[in-house]
Parts: C-alpha cells; structure tokens; sequence
C-alpha cells in the first residue's frame, strides 16, 4: 500500500477534531473512538448492503454493522420501506400503536421462552429494567453477573471483580456508588465452581443471575458445556432468576437466540439491536407470571416516552419478517447470512493454520470472533484468560491492514463480528484474500 494512514483518512481526521472540542472524546459511546487499536476514527458517510463508505471515499466489507443491528446490511429496501411509510403517518404518538403488539408476537414466536415483552429504546434500558423487575419479583436484592459481560451502563452493571474467586462488587467507573455496587456479586466467566460458591454463601439473597450467553464483549467465549445449565439449576433451586441478554445474540446465534442454539430457558430474556431494525430498540420479555409484575399490571414502575416508539417499531418489524420468513422450502435470508458467517469462520481457521497466525476462531449463528493468541494451544474461557492469552498489539496492526484493503472489522480484539444477508460469497472471497496479508503483515 503506498498511501500513509495520515492521507487515507484525513477528513476522519478532521471531523474527529471538531467533535472533539463539542463532544467529551469526539465520541457519543467510547468505543467508536478507537482506542483499542490505536489512531483516530474512522467517520461513515453511508452504508448499502454489506458495504460502508467513510468521509474520505474509502469503501469496506462491514463486519461491525452497527455492533450488530443490521442483519439484512445497511439501508434495506425492505425496512427504508417500513419506516418511510410510518414517518408520513407520525413518528411518535405516546400512545399504544398497532406495532406494538405485532412486534411483540413476532418476539413471541421466535423466542420459545417468551411470553410478554415490554419494549425499551436501548439495550441498557433493557437489562436494567430486568433487574429492577427480578428484584422486584423476588424481594431480593443481590445480582451475580461475569467478568467481562457488559450488560449497558447502568450503575448496578458496571461492576466486575477484583482478584480472587467471589470479589464483592467494586465500581467500575466513577460515579457508581459504592452502595450500589456492592449488590453485584462478579465471578468469572464459565467458573461454575466460582458460581456455585456465591450461591452456597448468599444464595437466599440473590434476585438473579445475568448472563451473556456468548461472552461476546471481551471477544468471543463460548459458554463451557455445563455452565449454562448449572446457572440454570443454581437459580431454580435457590429461587433465583435467570436472566439470558441476548441484547446482542438475540436473532443472531439462532432465530430463537443463543438460548435456543444452547438449550437453556431463562425467566427473562433482554433484547436489543436486531429487534429495532437498525433503529434504537431494546426490550424485556419473559414468562406472564413473572412480566405481570410491570406497571401498570403490576408494581414495578419503568417507562419510556418514546418506548415502542412506532419508527422503531415498524423497522424491527421489517427486519424480523424479511430475516425470518421465507416461501416453504427456501432458505430464509438468517440462514443465508449464517451460511457466509461459516463461510467466512472457516476461512479464518484455515488461514490461521497457513500463515502459523495462533487463532482462537468461534462463530455460532451470524456472529463470529477471533483472538490473536500469544502462544499456540492455549483456549481462552474467560476475561482472565482473555488477559493473559490475547496479543491485543497484533489485533491493531491487523485491523488497520484490513481497512487499507477494504474490510471494517470491529476497532478491538475484545467485541465480536457479525454477518448480514447481503454479505455474498465475493465478499467473503475479498475479506480472506485481505486477512491472509494483514495476518502475513501482522506476525
Ligand atoms: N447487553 C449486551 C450483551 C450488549 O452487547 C450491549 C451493547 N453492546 C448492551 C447490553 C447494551 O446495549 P445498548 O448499547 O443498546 O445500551
């Protein structure tokens, strides 16, 4: 490449500083800063399909898509459709519209332990309305979470663990209060021995248990076998809930979620991304019995003015009916998308093997992730060995060869990938020809 990363992103460079002097960090969620792999951001321009254009006219592959929302790629006729069409009747009536209920029977239907859904606008909403809700429901007030699962920001969330097995829960960030804090009980992830352990000690203390059922925001950890299912057994038996976020793995591991692709049904399921269509959407759901406990129906109070809001609404809606429903006998544009995503995976673990690049590979539904490992042989199952085995250097001399051969991946080893349906075999073909340079150039 003879381009220096200087002119090729210039005018990112500029809108960059200019954001920087309005916006804390130039950035409106931190990660789009790009600190984890070094220099300044990238600013998109627009998208189509599985491709994206920056400001400065350089062209990707998108693997990020939104950090996940986009399951049919960027700007869907299909959706663009949905939304014009209710943007002319109204954007927003506070008030209960239609597509409410019809989104909520599609989540219904797909979800297997679904019953009732409360519509959110975030994913952050989302988990910290279902915790209010389990504490809520079972009089209890402690909540076990993993190390290295990111639930949103709210405050009881932020929280991982120091060192030791079973860390009572110190803030993560300033301006958690410690109080608050010291509810969230950390343990790390697939330590079923760690988990079993803070139940045997406050087991008639804990509301619930929250998961990540792909730990794919310290990359891509796959639940041991046995690890969801002891969680499972661990709440059930102390009166506990279970709490499945499947903000990101929701629509994505399997139409029914990762809990489907795992076998395990939880009390409440947390949604984001896909479900809004690309628009800002997050949801609660679960079984009747325990849902009924929301206001109005019953105590717990959460709302929103712009909750369900019928833009939002109308493109989840899309999205779920073009993702998932296909004349009989044909592949819906899901398996298509999970089809590449194998594609694509494959393709990585070949080339890992051909360049002697040490790869940790995962992918489940349309979702994928790799770890460049310091050392061949050795498996990453949590955030602590996320530390000790992953060579985040190598990541950012990778991530940086991909953009310059046209190819966006996530700006961090440590969050997961993900696949569209407009993703088409040439773009796979593109993305491998490019990682087997950028791994040749990042050894
Ligand atoms: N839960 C999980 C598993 C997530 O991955 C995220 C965001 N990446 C959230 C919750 C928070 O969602 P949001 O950013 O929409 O608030």
């Amino acid at each position: 490449m003879t381009t220096t990363t200087t002119d090729r992103y210039a005018r990112s460079k500029e809108l960059f500083a200019a954001a920087q002097e309005v916006i804390p960090g130039g950035v409106n969620s931190p990660v789009r800063a790009f600190r984890g792999v070094g220099g300044s951001p990238i600013f998109f321009a627009r998208g189509t399909g599985s491709h994206v254009e920056d400001v400065d006219g350089n062209n990707y592959i998108d693997y990020v898509l939104s950090w996940g929302p986009l399951l049919l790629g960027h700007s869907h006729p299909a959706v663009i459709q949905a939304v014009n069409e209710q943007l002319t009747r109204g954007s927003s009536f506070g008030a209960p519209t239609e597509l409410e209920t019809e989104l909520a029977k599609l989540v219904i239907n797909l979800i297997p332990s679904v019953e009732q859904v409360r519509f959110v606008s975030s994913g952050t909403e989302a988990t910290m309305s279902a915790l209010r809700l389990a504490r809520a429901y079972t009089k209890r007030e402690k909540i076990v979470k993993f190390v290295g699962c990111y639930h949103g920001h709210a405050d009881m969330l932020l929280v991982q663990a120091g060192s030791g097995v079973i860390t009572l829960g110190l803030p993560d960030s300033p301006g958690v209060p410690a109080a608050t804090a010291s509810d969230t009980l950390t343990v790390e992830y697939n330590d079923v021995a760690g988990v079993t352990e803070i139940f045997r000690q406050y087991g008639e203390q804990i509301a619930a248990v929250i998961v990540e059922p792909i730990a794919a925001n310290m990359g891509f950890v796959v639940p041991e076998p046995g690890f969801l299912q002891t969680l499972r057994e661990l709440t059930t038996a102390n009166g506990a809930l279970l709490i499945i976020d499947e903000v990101m793995t929701g629509f994505r591991a399997a139409p029914g979620g990762a809990q489907v692709h795992w076998g395990v049904e939880p009390d409440l399921t947390c949604l984001g991304k896909v479900i809004g269509g690309g628009l800002p959407v997050g949801a609660y759901a679960g079984k009747k019995a325990i849902m009924q406990t929301v206001a109005p129906a019953g105590p717990m109070y959460q709302a929103g003015t712009l909750s369900g809001n019928p833009l939002a609404m109308a493109a989840g809606i899309a999205m779920l009916r073009t993702a998932f429903e296909a004349p009989e006998g044909e592949t819906t544009l899901f398996e298509r998308a999970v089809a590449r995503t194998q594609n694509l995976a494959d393709g990585i673990r070949s080339l890992s093997e051909e360049t002697g690049v040490p790869l940790q590979v995962g992918n489940i539904g349309t979702m994928f992730g790799f770890y460049f490992l310091k050392e061949p042989g050795v498996k990453v199952r949590s955030y602590a060995e996320a530390k000790e085995y992953v060579d985040a250097a190598r990541y950012s001399k990778f991530f940086w060869a991909m953009c310059e051969r046209g190819v966006y991946m996530a700006p961090s080893q440590f969050e997961a990938g993900f696949l569209s349906s407009a993703h088409d075999s040439v773009d796979i073909a593109v993305t491998l020809t490019a990682c087997r340079e950028a791994f040749l150039a990042a050894r």
